[in-house]
């Protein structure tokens, strides 16, 4: 947030999508330290103990939330093992519209008719398909990452971007990739194959110790290529 220029004390909301730690941890320590606003669905709650906290509040499936001044959120069911995950669409007061996905294991017709609506997506590009099969994971992990309650992979992600570009779409980031089954160019050009003919806008990698958003395929420094 300091590389971002954001002051903590000033966020009105935060949504926890789920309650897996990589999405959690910390959530609640934060909201009481800068006195925001906690959100996040009934089961989420109740899987991280938060019923009773002061400053909770519970969303339904497909409600829209006031999360500040002129801001509201959307959220969208998507299928995650042993969680109840949602999408999040955020919409200003002017109508524009940025969506953050992660943690899904397929895309559904619901969420790609959201997104046909958004101006900015971040979407995961979770792991390469190949290296996953190729890798150390033991096979039920690898049956689990790859199912339907999974990760989605850069073939997938490039796939639903595919049925989802539209003119007034203007950036994509690709997040959530896999240290172990995933590199940053690799994605990048598998999605870039898929909507290289429909989109013209900007198309950035989120790296897990983020929020450098770079563009990797045409880089100079091999370095930074296997990096
Ligand atoms: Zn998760
Ligand atoms: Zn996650």
């Amino acid at each position: 947030m300091q590389r971002l220029n954001v002051d903590p004390k000033k966020i009105d909301t935060i949504l926890v999508t789920h309650h897996h730690s990589d999405h959690s941890n910390s959530a609640l320590r934060a909201s009481k330290k800068w006195g925001c606003n906690l959100i996040s669905n009934a089961e989420t709650a109740r899987r991280l103990e938060w019923e009773g906290t002061a400053r909770l509040k519970i969303f339904s499936e497909l409600e829209r939330i006031d999360a500040g001044v002129d801001i509201s959120l959307l959220t969208v069911p998507v299928p995650h093992d042993d969680a109840e995950n949602v999408a999040v669409i955020a919409c200003d007061s002017n109508g524009k519209r940025a969506a953050v996905v992660t943690d899904l294991g397929e895309v559904t017709a619901e969420l790609i008719s959201h997104l046909k609506n958004c101006n900015h997506i971040s979407i995961e590009a979770n792991y390469d398909h190949d290296r996953l099969m190729r890798g150390g994971y033991p096979d039920s992990l690898k049956r689990r990452v790859s199912g339907r309650g999974g990760h989605l992979s850069n073939y997938q992600t490039a796939k639903a971007l595919q049925e989802i570009v539209h003119p007034e779409l203007h950036s994509i980031v690709l997040c959530h990739l896999s240290e172990s089954n995933n590199l940053p160019h690799i994605a990048e050009s598998e999605v870039l194959m898929g909507i290289c003919d429909s989109f013209d806008g900007s198309l950035s990698i989120s790296k897990q110790e983020g929020p450098d958003f770079s563009n990797w395929i045409g880089q100079s420094n091999p370095e930074r290529i296997v990096a």
